[in-house]
């Protein structure tokens, strides 16, 4: 049996979407979708509306997060050939679901920390390159870098500072000589790997699942292979951008690996050109604990 109830991959002005929480809410009720996982990249801080838009419309959200994680396998070139994609993401993106969360709990707040510095890790990467500019002798006063941001800091606020303070004639000084992609004040964004991710989400009491592999150019066969190693729970076969013979290459690669499948539009906004909902995913594989959740609403 096909379902359409389910949409498990949204994002909201929490993180790069378009619209509210409480839109994004009634976007997915009128699109007939009952389950909704509000899926914001490394960042849980839309839950809580969510949770209560979701009531306001009648339809169960699933709190959940989507994260940025280091690559799993090295991508494929005739894979990228095949898919006609120019390059793969340098990204991995992880799908994590709590649908038993109890908003508050020591798993909640233990995850919230975990996240922290990967999300809205912004702030101590700021830190960290300013201590590393002053041991260059460059002194930059940290507040000042902050007041220049809005609510999220970033390096062109640091390079303006820079300007100012007369170390460099302009940003693309400061990013040339110092705090460009490799130069020596640059600080990665940290991301964890696939498996530290599942543990995090998984000492927390929820499941995973694999985002978009499509983006990825890699072997179908060799991915579920790495997937069922690393912990992930799901491969999400049914995504907006997959064509219906990828979907069902991956659902029958995840079915034989014993890996659960998942839907999702990966709704970012109307002005993209997205919809929300109508995303039709198999309930024999669903993970458990969302059958569950199926199940418990006698649908
Ligand atoms: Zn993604
Ligand atoms: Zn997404």
């Amino acid at each position: 049996m096909w379902t359409e109830k389910f949409d498990l991959h949204s994002h909201s002005t929490n993180s790069d979407g378009q619209h509210s929480v409480n839109e994004v809410a009634r976007m997915m009720a009128d699109s007939n979708v009952d389950f909704w996982s509000l899926t914001d990249h490394d960042t849980i801080s839309g839950w809580e509306g969510a949770k209560n838009a979701a009531e306001a419309e009648g339809i169960v959200f699933i709190p959940g997060v989507e994260l940025t994680c280091m690559p799993g396998l090295e991508p494929n070139a005739d894979v990228m050939k095949k898919h006609q994609r120019e390059r793969a993401s340098d990204a991995w993106h992880l799908l994590a679901y709590f649908p038993n969360m109890v908003f508050q709990s020591e798993q909640h707040l233990n995850f919230k920390n975990w996240l922290a510095p990967l999300g809205e890790g912004r702030v101590p990467r700021m830190v960290a390159m300013v201590e590393k500019l002053a041991e260059l002798g460059i002194s930059i006063d940290f507040d000042a870098v902050l007041a220049r941001a809005g609510d999220s800091v970033g390096r062109p606020h640091l390079a303006d500072e820079m300007v100012k303070q007369g170390y460099v004639q302009d940003r693309q000084e400061a990013f040339d000589k110092w705090i460009g992609d490799g130069k020596p004040v640059h600080i990665s964004r940290e991301k964890p790997s696939i498996v530290e991710a599942c543990e995090a989400v998984h000492a927390a009491g929820g499941i995973t699942s694999l985002a978009h592999p499509l983006y990825y150019c890699v072997d179908t066969d060799e991915l579920m292979i790495f997937c069922r190693d690393s912990g992930v729970d799901a491969i999400e076969c049914f995504h907006r951008s997959h064509r219906d013979s990828y979907r069902l290459q991956l659902w029958s690669a995840a079915k034989e690996a014993s890996l659960g499948t998942t839907c999702g539009s990966d709704f970012h906004g109307m002005k993209y050109n997205q919809s929300p909902g109508r995303m039709a995913v198999p309930t024999s594989t669903l993970p458990l604990q969302l059958k569950d959740a199926l199940t418990a609403l006698g649908a």
